[in-house]
């Protein structure tokens, strides 16, 4: 039965824990990948060219968009973030599971285009334990702290857009929660009915 991969966009507060739970589940399901996103911002150590971001200048990203390249794009804390459309698109034509870590106004695009995508919010279990993980990460200086917590209160507002929430207490419960709805996802009636129209109804 050869169906088109899943779209998971994983939102939520920066520092509550997305790109560890992504990782995470990553590692234990084989058919899915995350999406590498293009950046204005630079990279913190240890991040790679082509791994965790492809790092571009201003005038690039603002070429790429000229060029249709994105699927979304957005602008968080005064860096350009974007997805590149066509190796999303390939994945999922593939069958391939494909996560879109990304903030909420990119979400809302795609939202618009791709309304059968699944929308997923990580919560922290407080806003004093966000505060704690952002911090304790060590990658930004304050003033990018206070404006990624101030940035926060602001995601919030746009919960009701998605379609779960993820409280990330513990990463490997986070994990399973995420395997969980993505299980469920797949087998929601109108993804399959193409499926079962061909073989069992016509
Ligand atoms: P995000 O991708 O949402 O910005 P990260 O995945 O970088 O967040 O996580 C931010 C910090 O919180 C990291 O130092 C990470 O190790 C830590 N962290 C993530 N999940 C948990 C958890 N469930 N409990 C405690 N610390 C966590
Ligand atoms: P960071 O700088 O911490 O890596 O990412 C900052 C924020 O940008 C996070 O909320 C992250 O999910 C979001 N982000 C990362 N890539 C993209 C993207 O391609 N598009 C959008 N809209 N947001 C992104």
């Amino acid at each position: 039965m050869k169906k088109k991969g899943l779209l998971i966009v994983v939102s939520g507060p920066s520092g509550v824990g997305k790109g560890t739970i992504c990782k995470e589940y990553l590692s234990q399901y084989e058919n899915c990948a995350l999406s590498v996103s293009a950046t204005t911002r630079s990279p913190r150590e240890g991040e790679v060219d082509g791994v965790n971001y492809f790092f571009i200048s201003h005038e690039e990203f603002r070429k790429k968009i000229d060029a249709g390249g994105f699927l979304e794009h957005a602008v968080f804390c005064d860096n350009y973030y974007g997805t590149p459309k066509d190796a999303v698109m390939e994945k999922l034509e593939e069958g391939k599971n494909v996560i879109l870590e990304i903030e909420v106004q990119g979400a809302l695009q795609v939202r618009s285009h791709y309304p059968e995508a699944v929308f997923v919010f990580v919560i922290p279990p407080s806003m004093e334990e966000l505060e704690s993980r952002l911090r304790g990460r060590g990658t930004e200086s304050e003033d990018v702290i206070a404006k990624r917590l101030e940035r926060a209160k602001a995601e919030f507002k746009y919960i009701d857009k998605y379609n779960y929430i993820l409280v990330n207490d513990t990463v490997s419960e986070a994990v399973d929660r995420l395997s969980n709805i993505i299980k469920a996802e797949d087998c929601v009636m109108a993804r399959n009915y193409k499926f079962i129209e061909e073989e069992f109804i016509k």
